[in-house]
């Protein structure tokens, strides 16, 4: 069969392809290319798309990450009272229609989503496709289909398109089936890589997954509702890397999206052998402080990771045993000691706040600035969001401190302070990210 798979356009208030790929839909590619099918891709948020690239220059910033093309564009009506621009980011319409016309006619088109507020941009995608392809059976699935399945069919229907759910396997199997082809069970993350073939212009970073899912089981993520925590073989993976510098030999960087990086046994082995592949490697989703100790902080080192990402979220020991007890202040100030001593750049690492979590005092955000400020390592600052099936989400709707069933665009983490009468307010944040803007500049004239 002929599949075509397309990673959507984001249409936000703000996006910036801070090591951006999609990761799920590069694995299906690679599923259908093993199952003897024939498989076409278009990513939408390819910032060096060959085809874009030959009328656009495309800068790279920070370790290849860099700015999408992006235009304003009007607001969907839910979000009107939002006083923030609204745009849609990615390829341009006239070369995703090129790309559409070129691939021709397909058996079926695969969409996915991530972030369940991102749906609005896969309507978009899809309204678009269904220009051209008024009636090729189109599959949506991804994160936002699993955790809002019923919004998705609603919104969806009329451009008729069949929602999936489930994760690994259990989709594209769905899928199949209906198509008339039987996909028997494998331990698809073990033995496949993420599809790199499918790009065709520069590549400054990649990004794969050691591990899927988290054994912890923090009040506002939804991870371990999602997978089992399980972690790829240290073989597989390095080949995985040498698979990918094979095709990309100026690959200079290798991002981890894993949850639970440094929870798997063989670590230490693991991080001698990325040692032997000369790229820049980078953790940006928030590590297990407790884990770094200073041999393994040697061992990052002596590897090559550049960006290290420190889960940390709070400063009030309070709140960080209620919400999951992932980490504490004296885990920070051990793992920021290790990669001291260790050289890291500290410029490279941060810890990541979240604000307006349930519960929270505004001193807990400017404590836990301050406090990476004078460990020497950058705050990350993000707004709390409350995803449907986590803890603090049930909570909330149970003590009606939110509604269930709201529009996923509503629940987009910078829109929440406009809205949210219970939590923080835009100006109460707007003070905060002043505040760090504050402390940014004065490390930087130090
Ligand atoms: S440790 Fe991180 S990934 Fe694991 S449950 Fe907590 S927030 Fe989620």
């Amino acid at each position: 069969m002929k599949f075509l798979i397309i990673n959507p356009w984001i249409y936000d208030s703000a996006a910036y392809d801070f090591w951006l790929k999609p990761l799920g839909l590069l694995y299906i590619s690679s599923i259908l290319k093993k199952e003897g099918h024939e498989v076409h891709f278009i990513d939408l948020m390819y910032r060096h798309d060959e085809e874009l690239e030959k009328y656009k220059n495309i800068k790279d910033r920070y370790y290849g990450t860099g700015k999408f093309i992006s235009k304003e564009v009007k607001k969907p009506e839910i979000i009107q009272f939002i006083p923030r621009k609204f745009k849609k980011y990615g390829l341009p319409e006239e070369l995703f229609e090129q790309k559409l016309k070129e691939i021709g006619k397909v058996d079926a088109i695969l969409v996915g989503v991530t972030m369940t507020y991102w749906y609005y941009g896969a309507k978009k995608t899809i309204d678009f496709i269904r220009k051209i392809h008024n009636d090729t059976k189109i599959y949506l699935g991804g994160i936002y289909t699993n955790i809002y399945t019923e919004h998705a069919k609603k919104t969806f229907k009329d451009l008729n398109v069949k929602v999936l759910n489930g994760t690994g396997l259990i989709p594209i199997k769905n899928m199949l089936k209906e198509l008339n082809y039987d996909l028997k069970e494998y331990n698809w993350f073990e033995e496949l890589d993420p599809d790199y073939s499918v790009y065709n212009g520069k590549m400054p970073y990649a990004v794969i997954t050691a591990s899927i899912g988290c054994p912890y089981n923090c009040s506002y993520c939804v991870t371990h509702n999602m997978w089992k925590y399980n972690y790829r073989s240290k073989k597989n993976l390095i080949e995985n890397i040498y698979n990918i510098k094979e095709k990309w030999p100026n690959l200079k960087n290798i991002v981890f999206f894993d949850d639970a990086f440094l929870l798997r046994r063989d670590l230490k082995e693991l991080l001698k052998d990325l040692a032997n592949i000369k790229v820049n490697y980078h953790l940006p989703n928030g590590i297990h402080a407790h884990r770094v100790n200073q041999e393994i902080s040697d061992l990052l080192k002596n590897a090559n990771f550049k960006t290290i990402k420190l889960g940390y979220e709070t400063s009030d020991p309070n709140l960080q045993k209620n919400t999951g007890a992932k980490v504490t202040n004296a885990d920070l100030i051990n793992a920021v000691n290790c990669f001291k001593k260790s050289d890291l750049d500290l410029k490279d690492i941060g810890a990541y706040i979240i604000s307006n979590l349930p519960g929270q005092k505004i001193d807990d955000i400017y404590n836990a600035i301050d406090f990476c400020f004078d460990l020497g390592i950058q705050a990350n600052v993000n707004e709390f969001t409350p995803i449907p099936g986590t803890e603090d989400y049930k909570k909330m709707v149970e003590n009606k401190q939110i509604q269930d069933n709201l529009d996923p665009l509503l629940l987009n983490n910078t829109f929440i302070p406009y809205w949210w009468d219970k939590g923080m307010t835009e100006e109460e944040i707007s003070k905060i990210k002043l505040y760090l803007k504050k402390k940014r500049m004065e490390v930087k004239n130090e």
